[in-house]
């Protein structure tokens, strides 16, 4: 029996386990998948040696990239790792974050992109866009939180630049209500307009998914964020949440975690087509 788990603070309202446990159970890998509430960055690496595999969030991706002893692929520009495979007294890190989020806008076909934020999710998708050769730039409400961009050539705006931008990705963690917008509400009117495609890293409360069947369901059909309601009522467009690249990270953490040969698109379409 393998023993992964998902770490965290808060950690309550994780999707993962439904997701790694289905997953395992699908394929008949004899597995755990639990919940771990830390509440001291300094207590991650033993917890980690306790376990067989583990995805990071929320606030220790960071401290996770610091922890591991082999960081690969795309984590080592990030600096940042979500999920972590354990072998013997070995960490290895990798950050599927940046791949889960590449797989919902590859087909956009984008040039460019406006990133609101800073944080550790703005870090993974401005990586990777970059090394798609996406034009990218970067505004932040807090300037002295810039300093990884700038040492990426990231070019900053000081203030949003009304332009024509094929892709604009909300990184915020703004968005809890409606008076909790990324940007001032009039700028970010402007900005639409001017705007093809839209993306938020957040997504909806999933308070009440329990089950596999819940999650389908959830996946299926979810109310806007509020970023997306606004931009739906101000200036009629759509775009994406983030509960796809939720998935797809979970789906790439798994495949490292079980190293499994099915295929990203195989697992894919677990979760959205067939009848379990
Ligand atoms: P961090 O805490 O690292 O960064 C938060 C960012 O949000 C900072 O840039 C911060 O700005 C900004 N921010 C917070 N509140 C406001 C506000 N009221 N107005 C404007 N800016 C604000 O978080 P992460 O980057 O890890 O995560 C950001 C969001 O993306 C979260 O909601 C997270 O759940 C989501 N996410 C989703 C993923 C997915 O798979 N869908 C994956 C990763 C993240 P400042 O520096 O000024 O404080």
């Amino acid at each position: 029996m393998r023993n992964f788990g998902v770490i965290g603070n808060p950690i309550a309202h994780s999707l993962s386990p439904i997701i790694h446990r289905f997953l395992c159970s699908y394929f008949g890998i004899s597995a755990s998948y639990e919940k771990i509430h830390l509440l001291d960055a300094m207590d991650l690496r033993s917890r980690l040696l306790s376990l067989d595999g583990a995805n990071i969030t929320l606030p220790y991706k960071m401290d996770a990239f610091k922890v591991c002893d082999e960081v690969r692929g795309i984590a080592r520009e990030i600096e940042a790792v979500n999920t972590i495979l354990c072998e013997g007294d070995r960490l290895i890190g990798f950050n599927t974050d940046a791949l889960g989020f590449w797989e919902c806008i590859a087909s956009l076909g984008v040039k460019n992109a406006l990133i609101l934020g800073a944080g550790g999710g703005a870090r993974a998708v401005a990586v990777i866009l970059q090394k798609k050769g996406i034009d990218v730039w970067i505004y932040n409400r807090t300037k002295e939180k810039l300093g990884f961009f700038k040492s990426k050539e990231i070019p900053i705006q000081d203030e949003i630049v009304l332009r024509d931008y094929d892709l604009v990705i909300n990184a915020t963690s703004a968005g809890l209500n409606a008076e909790n917008l990324p940007i001032h509400p009039e700028v970010l009117q402007l900005l639409l307009h001017r705007t093809q495609y839209l993306f938020d890293l957040i997504y909806p409360s999933s308070e009440g998914v329990k089950t596999f069947e819940d999650f389908k369901a959830f996946l299926a059909l979810r109310p806007l964020t509020s970023f997306l309601d606004f931009a739906k009522t101000k200036v009629g467009a759509s775009g994406m949440d983030g509960l796809d690249m939720l998935l797809y990270q979970a789906l790439f953490a798994f495949e490292i975690f079980c190293q499994r040969q099915e295929g990203f698109e195989e697992l894919k379409a677990l979760f959205y087509n067939q009848k379990n």
